[in-house]
């Protein structure tokens, strides 16, 4: 029998049928469930003994993040809405699962104070703070620059830019030399869809963030670098994430024809985090089923 596994069918080619979910979405709700390698992920110890946090480990590509830095060995935080705790539980059995602590941070991360009191907890909880994954992001769809109301615009750039900038200034008093922090950016950093105007500003943002963060942090032994995902199956989607003619045939005009699922990311992150990347600095790590990214 062939060892391979072919990526055009390793996992399904979903096509999901037309739902909406309020912000932020749980991955409990979506239909199709999204894999989040709960079955699948199979740790090798490599990143034993670390603390990390994951703002929205809940779901979707945070969560597939949390469960396999748990099973290779690290402490993990998640922070989330407080909307999310049933996904929320789900992560931090899976964490605890794993033989590791867990700690949840329900909270509001546009808020300044939230942004230092989960890093805050963390250090409290884990004695310490090693990996740091800015992931949080909003994203709410609509038909031209003239229909953004401006209460949305603000509440897009501070769940994504200003919590990423103040989670990271907060870490960074705790972290020391071997630490990494990596961004959730996006294909829309590159390729903006009009319908995402603003969330795709926050995606290039996050992504330029971490290549000039990146050069400062470099000569102090800390790294900084992204993850580019494409078309992921996740609850950012269908709660007012995208119009529903796209839900529907979802991710599928990626070159692999279909869209990824969440645990075909966790690999990415833990590459970053580990020390098999010590030589990789302000890279962006592009998963996008094919897209290129320039
Ligand atoms: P998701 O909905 O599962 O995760 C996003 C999380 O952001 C939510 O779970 C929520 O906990 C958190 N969040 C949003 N606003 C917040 C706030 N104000 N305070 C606290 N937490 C907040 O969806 P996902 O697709 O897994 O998104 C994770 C990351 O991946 C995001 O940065 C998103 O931009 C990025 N991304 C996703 C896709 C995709 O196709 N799904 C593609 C490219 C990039
Ligand atoms: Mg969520």
């Amino acid at each position: 029998m062939s060892p391979l596994n072919d990526p055009r069918t390793l996992h399904p080619k979903i096509a999901p049928p037309e739902q909406t979910q309020p912000h932020p979405g749980l991955d409990r709700d979506l239909e199709p469930q999204a894999d989040i390698g709960l079955e699948s992920y199979q740790g090798n110890g490599r990143l034993k003994g670390r603390r990390a946090l994951i703002t929205g480990g809940d779901s979707g590509i945070g969560s597939a993040v949390a469960v396999a830095f748990a099973r290779e060995g690290a402490d993990v935080a998640i922070a989330y809405l407080p909307e999310e705790e049933p996904d929320a539980q789900r992560i931090v059995k899976a964490i605890e699962d794993a033989g590791q602590k867990a700690l949840a941070l329900p909270g509001d991360l546009c808020e300044l104070e939230q942004c230092r009191k989960i890093v805050d907890e963390t250090v409290q909880a884990f004695g310490g703070l090693d990996i740091l994954v800015n992931n949080a992001s909003r994203q709410i769809w609509h038909e031209g620059i003239e229909n953004i109301p401006d209460e949305d615009f603000d509440a897009t750039m501070k769940s994504n830019i200003y919590s990423s900038y103040r989670v990271t200034k907060a870490a960074l008093e705790h972290m020391e030399p071997g630490s990494s922090i990596i961004f959730t950016s996006s294909i829309q950093a590159y390729q903006p869809s009009p319908t995402l105007l603003d969330y795709a500003m926050t995606k290039a943002a996050m992504n330029n963030l971490s290549k000039g963060l990146a050069q400062e942090l470099a000569p102090k032994g800390i790294r900084v670098n992204a993850v580019a995902p494409g078309p992921i199956w996740t609850p950012i989607q269908p709660s007012h994430g995208q119009p529903q003619e796209k839900i529907t045939s979802f991710g599928q005009s990626s070159s692999l024809g279909r869209s990824g699922q969440p645990a075909e990311l966790a690999g990415a992150y833990v590459f970053l985090a580990s020390d098999e990347a010590s030589y990789v600095m302000g890279e962006t790590l592009a998963v996008t089923g094919g897209t290129p990214t320039p």
